[in-house]
């Protein structure tokens, strides 16, 4: 704060970063952004708010605060009416038809995540998941907990798939991985990354591994029978035979999971795994030294609340794959959420 007057500036932009996300959240949930993409000019506050069921007030009131997040632009006509449209960003993001839509995941950090998150407290207290409080059920097996109806397993799947279209790429190009042409997705729920690793390496296919509901909404949802180099094996990964494969994929999965439980799971890969083959890992990586970054500190929060796993460094990863028999670690840091870790057999 030197040279600054004494103002605490950013402790009160972190007690208000709630009701920026809840703005974000709100805009989305009442189709803001879907209102004005499907319109072929820019609106006015008295047009937006019939059209999205809202008071007027209360939509300008939110339509104003986006034009601060620069969500909106906002151009005033020369009658003096304020017309709002989507910024490119919000077109490109937040719009639920594009490609690189991000709308599910913010649906699912606004109904799921916030409700959790609003025991961190107790999750910092009891070191545990808070599902029993935020919705009333029981966390003994954590995906019978996050799947508690069809209905919050599909939003969880799209919850998984939005970002691997914005950065997968980055994690399957990591480390040339065209050697691996039978690779195994173990935990692929969506099939959002296999489609990278498939577009990315035109020889090789991938068998998406999963719970059989996952991957029966999979399939009749996520991947087209035309993905021909897509294929999926039911079952559990903890209690069933694993595929045979020259690459594991492990993407957000050791995370969910205490040291023992990924290591036992690591273990399985590396008895099913074909000598020469590899495990690759992709979490978002702490710094060794524990100063960062902000996302995956935060991210390892959000595994306490709801997961029984955590987010780790890299040294803890490569001690959890040597102790399951992989050696020749290499860690790749892609700069963006998620990094990538290649282990052999
Ligand atoms: N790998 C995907 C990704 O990064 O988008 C999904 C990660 S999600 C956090 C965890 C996945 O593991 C879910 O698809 C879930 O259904 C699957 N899963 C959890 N427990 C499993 C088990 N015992 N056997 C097989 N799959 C399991």
């Amino acid at each position: 704060m030197a040279g600054e007057e004494l103002y605490p500036r950013k402790i009160l932009q972190y007690m208000e970063g709630f009701l920026v996300s809840k703005t974000l959240f709100c805009a989305c949930e009442l189709g803001v952004f879907e209102q004005l993409h499907e319109s072929p000019h820019p609106l006015s506050v008295s047009e937006l708010a019939p059209a999205l069921g809202c008071s007027e007030d209360g939509t300008e009131r939110l339509l104003n605060a986006c034009v601060s997040l620069e969500l909106l632009n906002a151009n005033t006509d020369p009658s003096g009416t304020v017309l709002y449209s989507n910024t490119e960003m919000s077109s490109v993001f937040l719009t639920k038809s594009s490609p690189t839509s991000l709308y599910n995941s913010i649906e699912y950090s606004s109904r799921t995540i916030y409700l959790c998150w609003h025991y961190l407290n107790d999750a910092v207290r009891e070191g545990k998941n808070q599902y029993e409080k935020a919705f009333g059920v029981n966390s003994k097996d954590l995906f019978e907990a996050l799947y508690r109806s069809d209905e919050e397993m599909v939003k969880f799947m799209h919850l998984m798939n939005s970002i691997w279209n914005i950065c997968g790429r980055d994690v399957v190009t990591a480390f040339d991985l065209s050697p691996f042409k039978c690779v195994c997705d173990l935990g692929g729920c969506s099939g959002a990354l296999a489609k990278q690793c498939v577009s990315a390496y035109p020889e090789s296919t991938v068998t998406i591994f999963d719970l059989p509901k996952v991957v029966r909404t999979s399939q009749q949802h996520f991947v087209s029978p035309q993905d021909e180099r897509i294929a999926f094996c039911e079952g559990d990964f903890f209690k069933d035979e694993l595929p045979q494969a020259d690459l594991y994929i492990l993407a957000r999965i050791l995370h969910d999971w205490t040291d023992q439980r990924s290591v036992e799971l690591l273990a399985k890969i590396y008895h099913s795994c074909r000598p020469g083959g590899g495990v690759l890992l992709v979490e978002a990586l702490l710094y060794e030294d524990n100063s960062g970054p902000l996302t995956a500190q935060l991210y390892s929060l959000n595994m306490l609340v709801q997961t029984e796993g955590r987010e780790r460094k890299a040294s803890d990863y490569s001690r959890l794959l040597n102790t399951a028999g992989f050696t020749q670690v290499q860690i790749h840091n892609t700069g963006k959420i998620y990094d990538a870790i290649l282990a052999l057999k």
